[in-house]
């Protein structure tokens, strides 16, 4: 099984360079780095020095465009969304949503600018990290949607002849899928065209709530090259119905069936973040069960337990980057 662990929340390289030696001798393939607004404007060239130091200890860079327009996982502030209030998303009920529309050409453009800079910088991979619209409250579950923009509305009309409808009609969701779908190919394309390959990671949730209802219309895309999920099951398992288990395992198959039928990789994330205290051992469990299952990716977010972000830290770090440290000696290949 090949390994692969996110990293964020330092930008010294010597850090960085003891980093990178220790994943490299615990037995790690890719470096997932994440890459957000903040270091694409202040920290280009810091950024080049850990993607070549991560290379140097043989290791690939994946490049994760992390909380870009609040519309990509992650932690992080947007300066796009300070700086284009005209681009954001746009409620059923007519409010402005801190989420850049997947219309705009304006978001579009940075993101083309973002696949340069972090090509430049010597990534291998771009990784679409849980592409979604604005995620609502869970009292504005199934009533408030995005996005209903000046730019959604034209393009609506002119696809399907009537104005954008205030309510979730099949249409709105299919018009929400192609957002979707339209805004990756138009990026993986262009990634594709820089020499970079294409990853994406689907959020385990159904029903396009947050995200696209019919994942196959982008793992049918060309310029893919690994899909895959994060059945992060400490954090989804209440909105699941499912036991650990039984969603993980749907969530594989699920992905690996759509991989299949159209000839691309796979990987999938465990949750070393937010991780109970007592239930440590369901990191093994869950790795060893996807093996079971064939996946011969697996990656974990993140370095360390996510030790520089206390709002996600696991009851007991220390325990958790143990036990995932023993993982990967005792399992990478
Ligand atoms: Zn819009």
């Amino acid at each position: 099984m090949k390994f692969g662990m996110s990293y964020f929340g330092n930008r010294f390289i010597d850090h960085a360079r003891k980093d990178m030696e220790f994943l490299k001798e615990i037995g790690v393939s890719y470096v997932v780095h994440t890459f957000s607004e903040r270091d694409m404007r202040f920290s280009k060239r810091t950024m080049k020095m850990i993607f070549d130091i991560t290379h140097e200890n043989g290791m690939e860079v994946w490049a994760d465009p992390w909380a870009f327009g609040w519309v990509f996982g992650g932690e992080e502030f947007s300066a796009f969304l300070l700086e284009n209030r005209d681009e954001w998303q746009v409620t059923n009920t007519g409010e402005y949503s801190p989420n850049a529309c997947l219309r705009s050409m304006k978001f579009r453009n940075l993101m083309k600018e973002w696949i340069d800079t972090v090509k430049e910088c010597g990534a291998d991979v771009v990784l679409w990290d849980e592409p979604h619209f604005r995620i609502p409250k869970e009292d504005e579950l199934g009533k408030v949607w995005t996005c209903r923009c000046e730019k959604c509305m034209t393009e609506f009309k002119a696809k399907y002849g009537f104005d954008m409808p205030t309510e979730m009609t099949e249409e709105v969701m299919e018009f929400r899928d192609n957002t979707i779908v339209e805004f990756l190919k138009e990026l993986m394309d262009y990634a594709k065209s820089r020499g970079l390959r294409n990853a994406v990671c689907f959020l385990p949730l159904e029903g396009g709530i947050v995200s696209l209802r019919d994942v196959e219309k982008v793992v049918s895309l060309d310029s893919l090259d690994t899909v895959g999920s994060d059945p992060y099951w400490f954090s989804f398992e209440r909105f699941t119905g499912m036991g650990r288990r039984e969603f993980v395992e749907y969530w594989v198959k699920k992905i690996q069936k759509l991989a299949m039928k159209y000839g691309k990789d796979t990987h999938f994330w465990v949750q070393a973040f937010k991780v109970p205290a007592g239930r440590e051992e369901e990191l093994v469990d869950g790795v060893k069960q996807m093996m079971d299952l064939g996946v011969d990716n697996v990656a974990f977010w993140g370095y360390r337990a996510c030790e520089p972000t206390s709002f996600i830290l696991p009851d007991d770090p220390e325990k958790v980057w143990n036990t995932v440290v023993e993982i990967i000696r005792r399992f990478h290949s």
